[in-house]
């Protein structure tokens, strides 16, 4: 699905270099790469602050922490998503709220938000699905019209840019309140382990997830209030320094390889090719197809049989989870149809005609 060694060959003398520099100063907790990385990826972003931490699920549960979220709030997400999303909210004690998916770009059908909001809703929490930005304009007026706190899981969509009807152009998890995001090897902008970072306009919310990131505490020892343990290494964030640099590159490279599957398997009839909104740019985390009137798990076996990786996000949507199955009793039915006929290509920064068509024709032999 990825090539992580050959993306890393082609900076290996510099990456090690970055590495072996941590290990020669031997800062590895809070080194100096970790504050550069922070202002290096606000600024990549074009937002104010950038709070590093462990992983993409930590830094959604150290900002609803940090927007003082209490037990029984609820947060509306969307059901078809990453178990992340939901997880943090339930460990939290607050009660997830779902709501429905649009059938065409896979985000939170922002139609049928409103209907979910009671006087307990407290945040909505889009998720930026696949690479492509979640309807953020008509978020945002619900948002702002209930008084609801926003927070944008981007770790599928760093990089992404969406374009208001004003013609303001902003980043992927810089609209609302909190974005969060993820630097899992295999995300756009991944290390070599976990990681993860929020990124913030204001800035007291900034001092407090960066204290709640770091138990609590703003001076060593003295916790002012109840925080985790989360923290980006210094060796991770060396390895993030150098892939910042290329991740206007490797985005480029996902746009094209998605662009070449698209005008090879648009004329596939029992596949639709993803569906790009007029709004945002999309990024292309995963290269999301559904099938249409044939068994999609036949076609995944055949294509596995037949040396081609795939992958389904997501094969159980979150309210059919055993873990979460008792917190709704409702019917989702775009995220249940998606479940049965989404299917994900390898998409990665090492992608070329070659490798692409030994995929597209297999697909099309099926
Ligand atoms: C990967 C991912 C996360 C979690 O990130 P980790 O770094 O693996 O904890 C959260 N939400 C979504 C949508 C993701 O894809």
């Amino acid at each position: 699905m990825v090539d992580l060694y050959g993306q890393y060959f082609k900076i290996k003398d510099e990456v090690n270099e970055a590495i072996q520099e941590v290990m020669d100063s031997s800062a590895f907790i809070k080194g100096p790469a970790v504050k550069n990385f922070e202002t290096k990826l606000a600024e990549f972003c074009s937002v104010e602050h950038v709070v590093s931490c462990g992983n993409g699920t930590d830094a959604l549960q150290i900002a609803m922490m940090a927007l003082d979220f209490k037990a029984g709030d609820e947060v509306i997400l969307p059901v078809h998503t990453y178990v992340a999303t939901a997880e943090v909210i339930v460990l939290l004690g607050l009660k997830p709220v779902f709501v429905d998916v649009d059938p065409h770009t896979f985000n939170i059908d922002t139609t049928q938000i409103e209907s979910k909001i009671t006087d307990k809703t407290v945040a909505i929490v889009p998720v930026h699905l696949y690479g492509q930005c979640a309807d953020m304009e008509a978020l945002l007026k619900i948002s702002k019209k209930y008084e609801l706190k926003v927070i944008e899981d981007t770790a599928q969509a760093l990089g992404a840019l969406y374009t208001f009807s004003d013609g303001t152009v902003k980043q992927a998890g810089t609209m609302g309140d909190i974005g969060t995001t993820s630097f899992f090897p295999s995300k756009n902008l991944g290390c070599f382990g976990d990681g993860g970072a929020l990124m913030i306009n204001d800035a007291s919310l900034t001092e407090k997830s960066r204290m709640i990131a770091n138990h609590g505490q703003q001076k060593k020892y003295h916790h002012d209030v109840i925080g985790v343990n989360s923290r980006l290494d210094t060796m991770q964030a060396a390895i993030l320094n150098v892939k910042l640099k290329y991740l206007n590159d490797y985005t480029l490279k996902r746009q094209q390889a998605a662009s070449y599957y698209n005008e090879k398997l648009s004329e596939v009839e029992f596949l639709n090719t993803p569906y790009v909104a007029s709004n945002s740019t999309h990024v292309y985390h995963q290269y999301t197809l559904t099938t249409e009137g044939i068994d999609r798990d036949e076609f995944k076996k055949y294509l596995a049989d037949h040396g081609i990786p795939s992958m389904i996000y997501y094969p159980v949507p979150l309210h059919h989870q055993k873990a979460y199955k008792h917190l709704s009793s409702e019917s989702f039915s775009v995220a249940e149809a998606l479940s049965k006929t989404v299917i994900s290509l390898p998409i990665h920064t090492e992608m070329d005609h070659e490798i692409q068509d030994i995929i597209i024709d297999k697909i099309k032999s099926f």
